[in-house]
């Protein structure tokens, strides 16, 4: 069902609570990347120029129901106002604080044009357990008369902010724009998909991507297997993987997995080839085997090799749709980084209909400064994993369907 969108309401004079993902990385006081911020901005400006007055709320972090100053989301009030430059009345307010009597008054004062930031909401236990204070949600629910959702990054989550407040506005809960737009790509562009349409998932687990594995298997004309999660699926075949990182618990599923793929007649690529290293470290001495023959003690596996790199490109050139979601080696070490960087290179040049998810995969693209060259970088890496996986999100169910 499409739901509505802020577009299909009237906004003049109203006051929106808008829910939005600040949760931007920090240190000492610095974003280090506003990306998150910036995608936020068409939401804003539309409801700025359309003479609405907007209460924002976001959590940053994990402060865990208690005050952590290091937390704050008082830089975010000082990008966004820099960000909207002239666009807004003022400098974006930031509040103390997301419930009290002192909000409240600001929130009471706030005038057509001007933004008020609620601090960090999860310095309250009952943005992440709502159950335990409903209070919350009713006192949330007095900032506006309109709810409007554009946290994707967090529409997987059933919290106050994003779920139970949604519920207080009837017919006044819609998605902004970012929703509409992640909708639109995950959504239409991944379940009715221009084909051949292949998915490539990394990462380091295979116990957190199951689901998503199974589902692309319906989906996809072929599903890429890259990163920590492939050595479960060489153990489950017998494949020695010397120390690499691998579930124990989920080598059964990883067969199922692989017959899951034979019998929908989808293939599954494994590498061909791994570069190991004989210590988790940047330094570390390395080298490439073939997966013919395994992995020995005391090595283990860092990234897909060069050959696996050539074979996939080899597959992908054709591809129509992309879903690419983990880094396929451990990244963060620049030895090791060489093939997630080319695979991310290579993916930027393709003609296709490229959709990125994941905070690893988007740092990879940003670092190698190809981001505009993708249809979409997803801002939820979580969210857009369940989306795929359940087809749906309960913040995104929760808002007000279109008649
Ligand atoms: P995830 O959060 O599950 O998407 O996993 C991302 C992490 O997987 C990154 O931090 C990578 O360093 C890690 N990763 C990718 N390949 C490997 C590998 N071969 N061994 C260990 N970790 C890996």
């Amino acid at each position: 069902m499409e739901k509505l969108t802020i577009k299909d309401i009237p906004l003049e004079g109203k006051r929106i609570l808008l829910r939005v993902d600040f949760n931007v990385p920090i240190k000492d006081g610095k974003i280090l990347d506003d990306t998150r911020i910036q995608a936020s901005l068409p939401t804003i400006q539309y409801l700025l120029d359309k003479g609405a007055s907007i209460v924002i709320m976001s959590h940053m972090g994990r402060p865990k129901g208690s005050i952590a100053p290091s937390l704050s989301l008082a830089p975010c009030a000082k990008r966004l106002s820099e960000l909207l430059g002239n666009d807004s009345k003022h400098p974006v307010q930031m509040a103390s604080d997301s419930r009290g009597k002192e909000v409240k008054r600001q929130v009471d004062n706030l005038q057509p044009g001007e933004i008020l930031l609620l601090e960090n909401l999860r310095f309250h236990k009952a943005e992440e357990k709502p159950e335990k204070d409903p209070s919350f949600a009713k006192d949330l629910a007095t900032y506006g008369d309109v709810y409007v959702n554009d946290a994707f990054g967090t529409a997987h989550r059933k919290h106050t902010s994003t779920y139970s407040v949604a519920q207080l506005f009837p017919n006044a809960a819609v998605a902004g724009l970012l929703i509409e737009k992640e909708l639109s790509f995950l959504g239409k562009r991944l379940t009715t998909p221009e084909r051949p349409f292949f998915a490539i998932i990394g990462g380091s687990k295979i116990s957190t991507k199951i689901g998503v594995l199974e589902n692309l298997l319906s989906k996809v004309d072929g599903l890429f297997i890259g990163g920590g999660m492939v050595y479960t699926f060489l153990k489950a075949q017998g494949i020695p993987v010397g120390h690499s990182i691998y579930e124990q618990d989920y080598l059964e599923s990883a067969q199922n997995i692989l017959k899951l793929s034979k019998e929908k007649n989808v293939p599954i690529y494994l590498p061909v080839d791994i570069e190991i290293a004989e210590n988790f470290d940047n330094q570390s001495k390395k080298k490439i085997v073939s997966i013919n023959e395994g992995i020995e003690d005391p090595w283990q596996g860092m990234s897909i090799g060069p050959k696996t790199l050539i074979e996939w490109k080899e597959k992908l050139k054709n591809a129509k749709t992309v879903f690419w979601n983990g880094p396929v080696g451990v990244f963060e070490f620049s030895n090791f980084a060489i093939q997630t960087n080319e695979l991310a290179s290579f993916l930027a040049t393709l003609p296709a209909t490229t959709i990125v998810g994941g905070g690893d995969s988007l740092a990879a693209i940003n670092n190698l400064k190809i981001g505009p060259k993708f249809a979409h970088l997803s801002t939820g890496g979580g969210a857009s994993l369940e989306f795929i996986e359940y087809g749906h999100l309960p913040g995104i169910d929760v808002l007000d369907d279109k008649k």
